[in-house]
């Protein structure tokens, strides 16, 4: 399944692909600062703890740069072409940005939910703020995926950043199938029991699965809270199918049956659900 493909499919969601695509084309003309990757050992007792990486003050990852990069890429976008709405949002936000002589470091601490600071368009500015922060981390990421020992975290939320997943993706086949859980924010993903909600406090509920007319995506449900999780099932498409936006219309399906999206998004442009 191609980019284009999916597009021809669903050409509803072509506005949010191009905005996605320009998005990312201008994270792209950024400079990625070097990301300090941690000692692992200094973090193992509080990665044992259930505390995510970056809120960890022994693995102490210095998000500051990443939030450097946040505010570049503000900048370029300000100076660019973008859908009307959003052109007058970004230049607010870039101005208030340039404004502030912390705004790095003031970014790095919103995007982990701090949530003193309220920035003028929260849900743009998270959005933003990620695709850049989830670059400059991904050296971290990396050597957090080689170092960490899945079934020592299996927790519902995300291990490097603390959020709730956006997405889930199935992989294997038969007895061996395994489910990962997908932040939405950094890019992470991370192993999870194969059935069971991520977001009831109870969470030996299990999810009822309906399929929507696609082959690879389908809508997991949870009896008890209501809360749903889209699932990828399948593997090679990656970035297309848990880019989250290229499955909006599952979120509206969902919804039209009165489910709740309890997992966090960055394309509705609502504050992310604190969990860490
Ligand atoms: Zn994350
Ligand atoms: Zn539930």
């Amino acid at each position: 399944m191609t980019h284009e493909r999916w597009l021809e499919a669903h050409a509803y969601l072509r506005p949010v692909a191009d905005l996605s695509a320009q998005v990312d084309r201008a994270a792209g003309e950024i400079d990625v600062l070097d990301a300090r990757v941690p000692d692992w050992e200094d973090y193992r007792s509080d990665f044992l703890a259930g505390v995510p990486l970056l809120t960890s003050s022994d693995a102490s990852v210095d998000l500051e740069p990443g939030g450097r990069m946040a505010a570049a890429l503000l900048s370029r976008l300000a100076s660019g072409a973008l859908p009307d709405t959003l052109a007058a949002e970004v230049r607010a936000l870039d101005a208030e940005v340039r404004r502030d002589p912390q705004a790095s470091r003031r970014i790095a601490d919103f995007l982990l939910r701090d949530d003193t600071i309220t920035p003028l368009f929260p849900g743009l500015l998270r959005y933003l703020g990620w695709t850049a922060m989830a670059r400059f981390l991904r050296p971290v990421r990396n050597g957090f995926d080689g170092w960490r020992v899945e079934d020592k975290w299996l927790r519902r939320y995300c291990p490097t950043c603390g959020s709730l997943p956006a997405m889930a993706q199935l992989i294997g086949t038969d007895s061996g199938r395994k489910r990962l859980l997908c932040c939405g924010c950094c890019g992470t993903r991370w192993q999870f029991k194969r059935t069971g909600c991520p977001f009831c406090e109870n969470d030996a509920q299990r999810l009822t699965s309906v399929t929507v007319g696609e082959t690879v995506l389908r809508i997991d449900h949870c009896e008890s809270c209501g809360g749903y999780l889209k699932t990828y099932d399948g593997q090679g498409n990656e970035t297309l199918l848990l880019s989250d936006w290229s499955s909006l219309h599952l979120d509206l399906i969902a919804h039209d049956r009165g489910l709740k999206r309890l997992a966090a998004s960055l394309y509705d442009f609502e504050p992310a659900q604190p969990v860490h």
